[in-house]
């Protein structure tokens, strides 16, 4: 059972008005993972209207896959959602899977940083984005490709984490192959979800907000898998990411607004 509200958020590239079907029976966490991505796929179309307008074009194209050697940040109950996602691939794609994830373990130990991924995704607070700036260079150093990546795409598409949704690019698509280095220009994003699905849960859960990188996410969900089974009312839950998300978008007005 579910009842239909509409919601208004007032983004930085626009008014986004949208219904909204909030489940009346108590729910997981991973059902509120489609609702926060919808919420956020449209706060995007927003900001890409707005960068058509002003005359620009964005690079990323099917195929391109420069991005997906940095280190992805996934929110619990994004971790929750990718591990049954891939429980119920058919045999064979889970044992692709296994091999890329403990190909990409050795490979992370031998550089010394498997433990460092494991310590951000149990840490008992939360990890400022300076805390995690170092280990973000380190693993991008290494261009490591992403263990869902398969032919340079994304073999889980429709179930990629948010923070994969969200980087978009104007700037030519030869200058990704060096993020670091190269002027890329990113298109804003309004809302960033991971995150707020990270507070969501700190605050259900009555814990830090949490991060995880992409590589333990499995790993991290099966260790955590008795939390993934809570349920709280369904309307508590979309209150709460409501919430979350105008916390975040008044945020990242006053961010823009800061802006030279
Ligand atoms: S999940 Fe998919 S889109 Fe995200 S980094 Fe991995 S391969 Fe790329």
């Amino acid at each position: 059972m579910t009842e239909r509200f509409e919601v208004t958020l007032n983004t930085p590239a626009g008014r986004l008005t949208t219904a909204l079907d909030v489940p009346t029976a108590f729910i997981p966490i991973t059902a509120v993972v489609p609702i926060a991505r919808r919420l956020g796929e449209e706060a995007a179309h927003l900001e890409e209207h707005r960068v058509r307008e002003n005359g620009r074009t964005i690079s990323c194209r099917m195929g391109c896959a420069a991005c997906c050697r940095m280190l992805v940040p996934v929110s619990p109950p994004e971790a929750f959602a990718l591990r049954r996602y891939v429980e119920q691939l058919p045999a064979d794609r889970r044992a692709i899977v296994s091999k890329r994830l403990a190909d990409s373990q050795m490979l992370l130990q031998a550089h010394g940083l498997w433990d460092r991924l494991w310590s951000v995704a149990d840490a008992r607070q939360a990890v400022s984005d300076e805390e995690l700036d170092p280990l973000n260079r380190t693993y991008y150093a290494l261009r490591h490709p992403c263990p869902f990546l398969e032919n340079e795409m994304c073999s889980i598409y429709e179930a990629r984490p948010a923070a994969c949704r969200e980087l978009q690019v104007t700037s030519p698509a030869e200058y990704c192959e060096d993020l670091v280095s190269n002027p890329v220009v990113a298109l804003p994003v309004s809302m960033r979800i991971g995150t707020i699905l990270g507070l969501l849960w700190g605050s259900l859960t009555k814990t830090c907000p949490r991060l995880i990188p992409l590589p333990i996410a499995l790993g991290w969900a099966e260790k955590h898998q008795e939390a993934e089974e809570r349920t709280w009312p369904g309307s508590q839950v979309i209150d709460e990411l409501l919430d979350k998300m105008w916390q975040f978008l008044s945020q990242e007005f006053e961010t823009r607004k800061a802006k030279p």
